[in-house]
């Protein structure tokens, strides 16, 4: 971390310059300069950061004591009750859950393997949302596609009765961009596979690893009705099925056992510190609660729920509290379907103009890198303020344009401004939804650094009369 002041000058330049090529409308000319009490504030909070262990110890806790925890499952119960009494230890206020309920999703049962012609098992986990084969499992020849456009392109008369096996591979990204074109198989394979009459999907993980981890994922059901059994291979026995293939038939057998249940219990954890001055005005920071069950979910999104939670912590701990009210909002069901994201944001629809703006973290603990932000155009003095704050951190001014992460989606849809503090996620697809998802995995030194991001665009947005909308 160098001076925060020795860098204002060249962070200036560079943040005008980055702005510039962003092609947003004109900003006013006189950037919103940093207070000399913003700017102290800021030096603090982040040397608090950088030296506290609060966040790896939330995570911490979170996968050792609660572990794995399926949306809508009495494991994400137990996570609930942790997160309440996690924040209420740690001294927030209005600390309570809104509740919501989802349809629920488990794996009973996954087996798979080649039964000809070179016989062996393979590494297999179900997808979100599939149904079961008859007991005992399916066998069936396979049927091999590039991707999801070429099995649609497909006669119905070569799909049916066959396994179709997709084997596109996830290329790797620094900031996600394979995951989005590799994910369409997971989310299609089945409803397009079961129309022209296939006997399974069996997809290629959605990962950039090379080990023999299946990557689980998708909806809890299939909104179109698709219930066809839906299966990942680790990226290896993708590899040996296409070898296969490529020489002549090949057959597998597949077994998917699955329960579903309607109204399971989920719901949202939330925490506040309460606004000095303007308290109906609130700052939403936060990660998402649930996880995939095969690992214990310390990436997606044990990361987030400790970023959002430590920096909140910090801000707490400043001698002021800040003008306005800053809110955690731990969702719970993010992986089967946002529920928590749109549960939150229906609830939350009245106050939508009080919203100041949202943001959440879920992409790994990768260092942060850059600052997107979706706000009005002549709110950009404000994001050059927020990139002068962050560059101590060696974060780099972004697109004035930005989702906010997968659960303040909703809230942007109700006109409420978003940023988004990138992560490196360079690494984070090789273990992303697999059993390899561990507290191992955590770099303590890049999770703080995401801690001191998170502290300083929250502090800034809470103690302020910034207005992210204007000019919209
Ligand atoms: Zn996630």
């Amino acid at each position: 971390m160098r001076s925060f002041a020795a860098c204002l000058t060249l962070i200036t330049m560079v943040s005008a310059a980055s702005l510039a090529q962003a092609q947003q409308p004109a900003a006013p000319a006189a950037p919103a300069a940093l207070s000399q009490k913003q700017m102290m504030m800021v030096e603090r909070l982040q040397a608090n950061a950088l030296q506290s262990r609060l966040g790896l110890d939330v995570l911490e806790s979170l996968t050792t004591e609660i572990g794995p925890r399926l949306a809508g499952s009495p494991d994400e119960a137990r996570a609930r009750d942790w997160a309440m009494a996690k924040l209420k230890a740690l001294g927030f206020e209005n600390v309570r859950i809104e509740p919501f309920t989802i349809p629920y999703w488990h794996r009973l049962v996954e087996n798979a393997a080649i039964t000809s012609p070179a016989p062996q098992k393979l590494y297999v986990t179900a997808l979100g949302g599939s149904g079961p084969t008859p007991v005992g499992g399916l066998e069936a020849q396979v049927i091999g596609f590039p991707d999801v456009a070429s099995l649609r392109a497909a006669p119905e008369a070569v799909v049916k009765g066959k396994i179709v096996f997709i084997n596109e591979r996830t290329v790797r990204t620094q900031d996600g961009s394979g995951y989005g074109v590799g994910v369409v198989k997971r989310a299609q394979c089945q409803s397009v596979a079961q129309s022209k009459g296939a006997a399974a999907c069996v997809i290629r993980s959605v990962g950039t690893d090379s080990h023999r981890f299946p990557h689980a994922g998708g909806s809890a059901r299939s909104r179109d009705g698709a219930n066809l059994a839906n299966a990942a291979v680790s990226a290896p026995d993708a590899d040996q099925i296409a070898r296969l293939l490529a020489r002549g038939p090949v057959r597998l057998r597949l077994e998917i056992g699955v329960e579903t249940k309607e109204n399971a219990p989920s719901g949202n954890v939330i925490a506040e510190i309460r606004g000095a001055t303007r308290p109906d005005e609130v700052v939403v920071i936060g990660g998402h609660l649930d996880s995939w069950d095969l690992g214990t979910g310390a990436l997606d999104d044990g990361a987030g729920v400790a970023i959002a939670t430590a920096a909140a912590k910090l801000i707490k701990d400043l001698p002021m509290r800040p003008a306005r009210t800053l809110r955690i909002v731990l969702w719970g069901s993010e992986e089967t379907g946002l529920h928590g994201g749109r549960a939150y944001a229906a609830q939350h629809k009245p106050e939508a103009a009080k919203h100041i703006v949202a943001a959440e973290s879920d992409f790994g603990a990768g260092r942060v890198w850059r600052l997107e932000t979706d706000f009005g155009p002549m709110a950009a003095p404000y994001a050059l303020a927020l990139h002068q704050a962050l560059a101590p951190l060696a974060i780099n001014p972004g697109p004035m344009q930005s989702g906010g992460g997968p659960d303040v989606g909703p809230l942007k849809e109700l006109g409420i401004p978003v940023v988004e503090l990138s992560q490196d996620g360079t690494d984070y697809f090789d273990y992303h939804h697999t059993p390899d998802d561990t507290f191992d995995k955590i770099d303590p030194a890049a999770l703080a650094q995401n801690i001191a991001a998170f502290a300083t665009f929250a502090y800034l947005a809470a103690d302020s009369d910034w207005d992210f909308r204007a000019g919209r």
